[in-house]
């Protein structure tokens, strides 16, 4: 009786507090507003003897595969965080690895084409998923691109697609896991929807003659395709991020920054900051380094999730465009 007095007091106190002080309420009102917080997923189903073996190139298609297998699967990765997949080179443990998984999930696209190397190498029976696969792209005019941009999870309507077939992928090499790779995968759809909208929400509330970006590679299509936003340029003028802009390129970009009004070049986590950061320079405009694009970020940089890199590169463009990064 007495514990439940004393639990019971502290309770009354907050709700009375609530309800006689809306003034403090209302000045809450610039406090950040978090992204939706991610449903919990609903548990997997055990699976009879070991997880499901996966490995996925990329840190992004190894949290797609954990958020659909939960405990069912055992992901590796071979892509470090913050490592660049278009400059990639697999060590000898990748190859042990891929020998030893059930399933390897690739992305295709032409993003990790070493991956294809790695597979004929280690003559594995497993079952290849290319998680892109049957996805609508954004064509390019790169011959190294010829069935359009790789960088489809800058928009998370296409990643929806992803995690089906990577549920579908799990499920013909794990049969008995079918409802619960299903079940996982429609929660997890949800979440993105969310993410989806409050990505809207967001981007709405930069000034419309701001909402154009400068990135470092040609990264970010998907993203201003989805929330309306306009590539003016890139520092490096290609989808991938080994080739290098001549003297002229420069010069044109340089150009249309000052006549498209941009205000901001964005820098990413996978490659070398140095070149957008002089470019930011002689064009007087900021110089934003740290949004993460082709590569999930360490543990604990907030970006370690597709879902974590999203809201952390809303946040990043929002602000530096002069929206409101903490819009409801
Ligand atoms: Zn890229």
């Amino acid at each position: 009786m007495v514990r439940l007095r004393t639990a019971a007091l502290p309770l009354a106190l907050a709700v009375a507090v609530a309800i006689t002080a809306p003034a403090a309420t209302a000045r809450q009102a610039a406090t950040p507003v978090p992204f939706p917080t991610p449903a919990t997923l609903p548990a997997a189903t055990p699976r009879a003897g070991e997880p499901l073996a996966v490995v996925a190139t990329t840190g992004i298609l190894a949290d797609f595969v954990r958020q659909v297998g939960g405990e069912r699967v055992a992901v590796g990765t071979i892509l470090p965080a913050n490592a660049d997949p278009h400059d990639f080179e697999p060590a000898p443990e990748d190859l042990v690895a891929v020998e030893d998984a059930a399933v390897v999930v690739q992305h295709g696209l032409g993003l990790d084409e070493w991956a294809d190397d790695l597979i004929d190498n280690a003559g594995t029976d497993a079952a290849v998923v290319v998680a892109t696969e049957g996805i609508a792209t954004l064509a390019s005019e790169d011959e190294e691109f010829a069935e359009g941009d790789p960088h489809v999870w800058f928009d998370p309507t296409r990643v929806r697609t992803m995690v089906d077939t990577i549920a579908a992928g799990l499920t013909a090499a794990d049969p008995d896991g079918g409802a619960s790779y299903a079940a996982r995968a429609a929660a997890y759809q949800a979440d993105l929807d969310a993410l989806d909208a409050a990505i809207q929400r967001r981007i709405a509330t930069i000034p419309e003659e701001r909402r154009k970006l400068v990135t470092n590679h040609d990264a970010l299509a998907y993203f201003a395709d989805r929330y309306g936003l306009t590539v003016v340029g890139t520092v490096i003028p290609s989808l991938d991020t080994r080739a290098e802009p001549s003297a002229r390129e420069i010069d044109a970009l340089l150009g249309l920054i000052e006549a498209e009004g941009v205000t901001a070049i964005f820098a990413e986590n996978t490659t070398s900051p140095d070149l957008a950061a002089r470019l930011a320079e002689d064009a007087g405009v900021t110089i934003v380094d740290d949004l993460y694009t082709d590569s999930l970020g360490d543990e604990g940089s907030g970006a370690d999730t597709y879902l974590g890199l999203m809201q952390t590169d809303t946040g990043v463009i929002v602000a530096a465009l002069g929206g409101d990064a903490e819009a409801a």
